[in-house]
């Protein structure tokens, strides 16, 4: 192709070109390892001085297609699988940030991620400063420290859906010498592209609509190439130093501004700690992309139809959806995702949580789950599941209301997914 691909044609042809009588679907290579001629060569493999595939838990064909699907998506340099979203998210700032380092954060972000950060990454030697994405740009600046590392956000926040000003963000980034990592998680590079507002490193769980059907776990992580670590070479030894574990390889130095950051993330995060998909995941991930771009508009045009819906109903408190312009985010979510933003629509039922357990056991196509983000719509009620064991005023501390409910508006017909919240409204 001459001309660069639109963003449908790269979901469904991206990172897989078949040669002549070769499969049309991308092959799943279920096989641990690779057959060499030579030791000598297998030996350059190692050493990184040679490309090629000699074991899973580092490389995979399946694995690359997918991941060159998505990094064409996101418009990035380089890109891998990992088994999750939490593997992406834990490989994308340790591969920059270890002991000693600080990390800037969001505080409006998925709470695995907040665990992971928070506690995990904390006994590991990490440091992280939390902040609201609505914080003025002095106590943005103010968060910043000598051993900052990276600054992490999510693009829509996973469950309060709080859109990010990705470019404030980037460039606050920027402006300490540090790169801005993004999960883009719940727009997808169909809604939100981050890479063209700035940021550096992106990630996913691909579990969520890139999968989109709720079948498999896995993640991703793409680099958009842009982030001169040579420049601030004393803040990045890991890119800018010799590694010992590779005879010496400086990343920066042999695979440039495009490949250094996954290279040595693959080379040394995926070898020790192994979290790499299997060739059938990647392959279930890659037939999700194919019908990404069609299902994410239908997502958001249902979500949009219910999030109207219940904003007119009498028995609804309030209803949160980046959607709609009463939402405090409308004004970013038409600058960096104009065309929609994502099918999940928070909102609470008046009466609290006993009306939201009542109009919950009456739906029939909206399932309880604790997913979302998929083909199925499905609902959950934090205050009675993920959040159980807080009281109903440690949730408004925790800026999770009792009534809230959370739904992941699926693809099936909007008409039946409100007909069915019209009825279960009935009942409360
Ligand atoms: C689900 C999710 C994750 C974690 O992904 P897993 O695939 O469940 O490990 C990370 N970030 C966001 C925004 C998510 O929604």
């Amino acid at each position: 192709m001459s001309k660069k691909p639109n963003i449908g044609t790269i979901c469904v042809q991206g990172g897989y070109a078949p040669g002549n009588g070769q499969p049309r679907q991308i092959p799943i290579i279920q096989s641990t390892t690779f057959k060499y001629d030579t030791s000598e060569h297998m030996g350059k493999l190692f050493d990184l001085e040679a490309s090629g595939y000699f074991y899973s838990r580092l490389q995979n064909p399946t694995c690359d297609h997918v991941a060159a699907r998505i990094t064409a998506l996101e418009g990035g340099t380089a890109g891998m699988l990992t088994s999750s979203g939490q593997a992406a998210n834990f490989f994308a700032v340790f591969n920059i940030c270890n002991q000693g380092g600080h990390v800037v954060c969001s505080s409006s972000i998925y709470g695995g991620t907040y665990n992971l950060f928070n506690v995990t990454m904390r006994k590991m030697g990490l440091d992280f400063t939390f902040v609201s994405p609505y914080c003025s740009d002095a106590e943005l600046d103010a968060a910043f420290k000598p051993n900052t590392k990276c600054v992490f956000g999510e693009s829509v926040a996973n469950p309060n859906l709080t859109v990010l000003d990705i470019e404030r963000f980037a460039n606050a980034a920027h402006s300490h010498g540090v790169p801005f990592i993004i999960d883009n998680t719940f727009p997808t590079p169909i809604n939100c592209r981050p890479i063209e507002w700035g940021a550096d490193i992106v990630t996913h769980s691909t579990t969520k609509y890139m999968d989109g059907h709720a079948s498999t776990v896995g993640g991703a992580i793409v680099d958009a190439g842009r982030f001169d670590w040579l420049a601030h070479a004393e803040k990045f030894p890991g890119l800018t130093t010799p590694d010992d574990s590779y005879h010496g390889i400086v990343y920066a130095e042999r695979f440039g501004l495009g490949g250094a950051f996954i290279t040595k993330c693959v080379a040394q995060l995926m070898r020790d700690f192994g979290a790499s998909p299997s060739a059938q995941s990647a392959y279930v991930v890659g037939l999700g992309l194919e019908s990404l771009h069609l299902r994410m508009k239908r997502h958001c045009e249902n979500a949009q139809a219910v999030a109207e819906f219940l904003q007119a109903h009498d028995k609804i408190a309030w209803v949160n959806f980046p959607g709609l312009p009463s939402s405090r985010d409308y004004t970013l979510a038409q600058k960096y995702m104009p065309n929609g933003s994502c099918g999940v629509v928070s909102f609470g039922v008046k009466g609290g949580r006993a009306a939201a357990e009542k109009m919950m056991s009456a739906l029939k196509v909206a399932i309880i789950a604790t997913h979302v983000a998929d083909a199925h719509s499905c609902v959950l009620h934090p205050a009675n599941a993920t959040h159980r064991q807080l009281s109903d005023a440690e949730l408004e501390a925790a800026g999770i209301p009792a009534d809230l409910i959370r739904l992941s508006v699926g693809i099936e017909d909007a008409e039946d997914i409100i007909g069915d919240l019209a009825q279960a409204l009935e009942n409360v």
